[in-house]
């Protein structure tokens, strides 16, 4: 097990034995902060408070033993107030991993305790897994904890719409049946192109878990991102017969994810629905965020919501058919996440770019893992986009300038951000925001992953005309995201009239 395993919940939720039964299994160390949490049976029989009541100290006391390597991954079983702080929580969920172990089933609603456990289950939602122990013996407990500890998925916390993305080779078929849960029947959103290639597994796998589905396929290609095409899904579904309780699946490209989650957000107000990206950007940016929608006319996205999947499961070895152009362009996105918290991902890239175009499955499975995280980080501190979420957009103002100004065919998406990546790092390394060193590898690793990095002239003149149009522009400035070292960026208010001339006045 990789990282440390916490046991959260409330008093009586027996995290402690829990945590020792695990212990005793897999021979891992054991902290046990909950017997000291200032609720607890034995501190009330004690009479006094002991100096760390929460717990918090000695849980990151433990974490950075652990860190340092002076221990194995620990189990901890948590004090019933240790994560309440969303901050701390939020640095556990990005560390470790969080099993929530519900004791709500057994609690009459009207009660005291009842009503503590009402207003702390934002808190307790957001975790890794979750176990109810309403009439589940400890040993059983114990087992489905470690089941998600050994799973090692990543969380997206958004409170009590919070899910979590599990990555690797094969975790489609693992993990498909245990996401959809209970669900009255399935109905499956995929695309021409990628129905031949992978929906039979995945309809195997519900089958044999014993769900209906019903599969709805899309034109391929973002002329068909329409409310047409949503259209075409809720028409299925209600010929399915399709209710409440029913999840949608959506197996493809960002197209499919962003249309069928849309539809489910939508249907009956709002049913589950679950997320398989088949593409790489589909995995490293539209998995994480819970943004859905389509295209009204030439207004991109101009329609849609927020709706968080209740699962995502980035099953790496769909990449193996994603066409070149796709999956090259797809990694502009991943340097971009490298550079905004991720200093170790980018050393990845560099020392393995073979690897990562020839899509080794253990390397993308690593650079798709971090990817999400640090996107997860990002969004779970800003679900709604008001603020940290802006630093998500670096590259993209030169990029989506020289996109719009190639007229959507010239270059694809992921080509224009690495253009736009690299306009930043130049724009920042001539004002000395951006280390020369930091530009400069940059442009080199956007090259050896494939991806184009010569500026030309006249696109970026076409370009620096076109900033006007950006959706971040307020009045006369613009938030313009700033490299100030890898893994460290901030979005800085420049004035458009500079931005322009600084773009116009880049060496090609
Ligand atoms: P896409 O969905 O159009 O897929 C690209 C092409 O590859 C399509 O023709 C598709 O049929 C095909 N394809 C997909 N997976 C395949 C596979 N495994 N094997 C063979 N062919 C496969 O493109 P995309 O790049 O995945 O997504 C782009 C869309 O995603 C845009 O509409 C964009 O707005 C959206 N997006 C959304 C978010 C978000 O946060 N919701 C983030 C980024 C992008």
């Amino acid at each position: 097990m990789k990282r440390p395993l916490l046991l959260n919940g409330y008093t009586s939720s027996g995290t402690s034995e829990v945590g020792r039964r695990i212990a005793a299994g897999t021979g891992h160390p054991f902290v046990d902060l909950a017997e000291q949490s200032p609720n607890s049976t034995v501190e009330q029989n004690s009479g006094g408070r002991p100096k760390d009541p929460s717990g918090r100290e000695q849980l990151r006391a433990t974490i950075d033993a652990w860190r340092r390597g002076e221990m194995p991954s620990p189990i901890v079983a948590l004090g019933a107030d240790t994560l309440l702080p969303r901050a701390e929580r939020l640095a556990a969920l990005d560390e470790c991993v969080v099993v929530l172990l519900d004791s709500l089933l057994d609690v009459d609603a009207n009660t005291e305790l009842g009503q503590t456990l009402a207003l702390r289950a934002y808190a307790y939602a957001e975790c890794h897994g979750r176990v109810s122990v309403s009439g589940v013996n400890p040993s059983e407990v114990a087992s489905l904890a470690e089941s998600v500890w050994r799973r090692d998925p990543l969380a997206v916390a958004t409170g009590e719409r919070s899910y979590c993305v599990d990555v690797g080779p094969g975790i489609c078929s693992r993990e498909l049946a245990h996401a959809v849960g209970r669900a009255s029947r399935v109905v499956l959103v995929t695309d021409e192109h990628v129905e031949p290639l992978h929906a039979g597994p995945v309809r195997k796998t519900l089958a044999e878990a014993g769900f209906e589905c019903t599969t709805v396929v899309l034109r391929s290609g973002e002329q068909h991102k329409t409310i047409e095409g949503v259209s075409d899904i809720w028409k299925h579904a209600l010929e399915a017969g399709a209710d409440r309780s029913s999840v949608f699946v959506a197996l493809g490209g960002g197209i499919v994810t962003d249309m069928a989650g849309f539809a489910a957000a939508t249907w009956m107000r709002g049913v589950r629905w679950i997320s398989i990206p088949t593409t790489l950007l589909g995995m490293v940016d539209a998995s994480v965020g819970g943004k859905t929608g389509v295209d009204l006319a030439s207004a991109k996205n101009a329609v849609g919501s927020f709706w968080q999947p209740s699962a995502v499961l980035c099953d790496v070895a769909h990449l193996r058919t994603e066409p070149d152009r796709g999956f090259t362009g797809a990694l502009a996105e991943v340097v971009k996440t490298a550079l905004i918290g991720d200093p170790d991902l980018l050393r990845l890239l560099e020392q393995r770019p073979d690897d990562v175009r020839s899509r080794d499955p253990n390397v993308v499975a690593e650079m798709v893992r971090r990817c999400v995280r640090v996107k997860a980080r990002v969004v779970s501190a800003d679900e709604r986009e008001s603020g940290l979420r802006a630093v998500l957009n670096l590259g993209h103002t030169v990029g989506h300038a020289l996109e719009s100004g190639a007229g959507y065919v010239g270059l694809t998406h992921g080509e224009a951000v690495s253009l736009g990546l690299i306009a930043a790092v130049q724009i920042g390394s001539a004002r000395g925001w951006t280390p020369p060193e930091v530009a400069a590898r940059t442009g080199t690793l956007l090259g050896e992953l494939g991806l184009p990095v010569a500026l030309d002239q006249a696109a970026l003149a076409k370009a620096a005309a076109l900033i006007v149009h950006d959706k971040k522009r307020r009045g006369t400035t613009l938030r313009f995201v700033v490299v100030r070292d890898v893994g460290r960026v901030e979005p800085t208010t420049v004035n458009l009239d500079d931005l322009i001339r600084w773009t116009g006045e880049l060496n090609p």
